[in-house]
């Protein structure tokens, strides 16, 4: 049997550090990652034969958990029709059709292969429609690694405390403004756009203030700035009609990815057609990708869509809820301090020797992430067979197929790692 340590021996040889994205990496807990050989549900198993319960499903790209057979069944058939064409399909149609039905505002979309993609088109349509070079976004958000936002992002860049990112050259993020996250900024009339994870998920989990939203909104108003909802995390998980329909704020262009590509590489980009119309081939603004709109990844995407209800939803969201709260507690009850925040189906969790506050922002956000507990509650669970993402700034996405079962599993396992971590201490 090859081990995870010669895997991962081997992917150090000939790929940098061993993995194709750093939050993969373990660099921020400590040790080596182990090599996933599948998945099924909210499982994993590696190379070793080894199972965990899965709270990462690639950073929330399977809502429905790891090869649904409803999934796996529409890839199936579209990828025996051909996988790629480099010409309209009905399968992009159909998903655009789904996405601006679902999301109230939302007139045109255009698909690409990535969230970062959809980022980076998002704010080019912002500019080229405004004749405005300045964005502003927020401490702690990530926007995916286009250079205009690897500034004070989330997610690896906060794991690895990279101020962003060599390799950006000073002029790309001359004009990226970045403000405090949950404090409505002053607006210039040169900003293009405000862009905004409207439920920061990417320093681990921080809820907007009441009022911060609606700021923004109003703001980009009084300047002619447009909002950009970068929704790669939110959408189609917090509710099917986006952070929109949590918030009641409506933003001019979205950003989506993740959960609408049902784990295949997908992202998209839209907002009012009069907007869009500044996009080629209809107007000035220069945008492509030869593998746009894969036949494969709308099929899974609108496979998720199709089975996923409002109700449903609403339904996962409560037995999160719940899970969050005994997760709390049984960390709580293991002697450790710790506090969970929720959003939708989303968990952040926060543990430190006391139990913390949540915070408000990625500085009061960091103060606990870097407090060096995490990385050994991460490790703790792992030897339980609970696999949470190898970062503090992450959160927790359980998904569809996690049952009462696992959720009362993790819990009780949560219990006991918390004791062991604080008889470390
Ligand atoms: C994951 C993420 C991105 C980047 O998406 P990729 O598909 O990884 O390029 C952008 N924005 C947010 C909010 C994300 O969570």
């Amino acid at each position: 049997m090859t081990t995870n340590e010669a895997w991962f021996d081997r992917a150090l040889a000939v790929i940098p550090g061993g993995v194709d994205s750093p939050v993969r990496s373990f660099a921020s807990v400590g040790g080596r990652p182990f090599t996933v050989a599948s998945g099924s549900g909210s499982t994993l198993t590696d190379v070793e034969g080894r199972e965990y319960l899965d709270y990462v499903q690639s950073y929330g790209a399977s809502l429905l958990g790891h090869a649904d057979p409803r999934v796996v069944a529409a890839i199936t058939r579209a990828a025996l029709k051909g996988s790629t064409f480099g010409a309209p399909t009905p399968g992009e149609v159909l998903l655009a059709e789904r996405l601006c039905e679902l999301v109230a505002g939302l007139e045109q979309v255009r698909f690409v292969s990535s969230g970062t993609e959809a980022v980076m088109s998002a704010i080019r349509v912002a500019r080229g429609f405004t004749g405005r070079d300045q964005i502003v976004k927020f401490d702690g958000c990530y926007h995916g690694h286009s250079d205009a936002v690897l500034v004070a992002g989330g997610s690896g860049i906060a794991q690895l405390g990279l101020p962003g990112s060599a390799g950006v050259p000073v002029g790309a993020v001359a004009d990226t403004l970045v403000a405090p996250y949950n404090l409505v900024p002053e607006l210039s009339d040169s900003v293009a756009a405000v862009i905004v994870e409207p439920f920061a998920a990417n320093m681990n989990l921080v809820l907007p203030v009441p009022g911060f939203l609606e700021g923004l909104r109003a703001e980009c108003d009084r300047v002619g700035a447009l909002l950009i909802f970068d929704e790669v995390i939110s959408g189609f998980r917090l509710h099917l009609g986006g952070a929109e329909a949590v918030a009641s704020v409506t933003p001019d262009l979205w950003t989506f990815g993740k959960v609408i590509g049902g784990g295949l590489p997908i992202g998209a980009f839209g907002g009012r057609q009069d907007v869009l119309s500044c996009l080629a081939p209809n107007g000035p603004v220069y945008q492509a990708g030869t593998l746009s709109g894969n036949p494969l990844a709308t099929a899974a995407g609108l496979t998720v869509l199709d089975n996923v209800t409002e109700e449903s939803l609403a339904d996962l969201c409560d037995r999160v809820a719940r899970f969050g709260a005994s997760l709390q507690e049984a960390l709580r009850a293991g002697g450790l301090g710790a506090t969970v925040a929720v959003a939708g189906p989303l968990l952040g969790l926060y543990v430190a020797a006391e139990n913390p506050e949540l915070p408000s922002n990625y500085d009061e956000a960091k103060a606990i992430c870097s407090n060096g507990y995490y990385p050994k509650l991460f490790h703790a669970m792992l030897e339980r067979g609970v696999a949470m993402a190898p970062g503090a700034y992450e959160v927790l996405f359980p998904s569809f197929a996690h049952s009462h079962d696992d959720f009362a599993t993790t819990v009780d396992r949560a219990f006991s790692a918390a004791e062991a971590v604080v008889a470390q201490s």
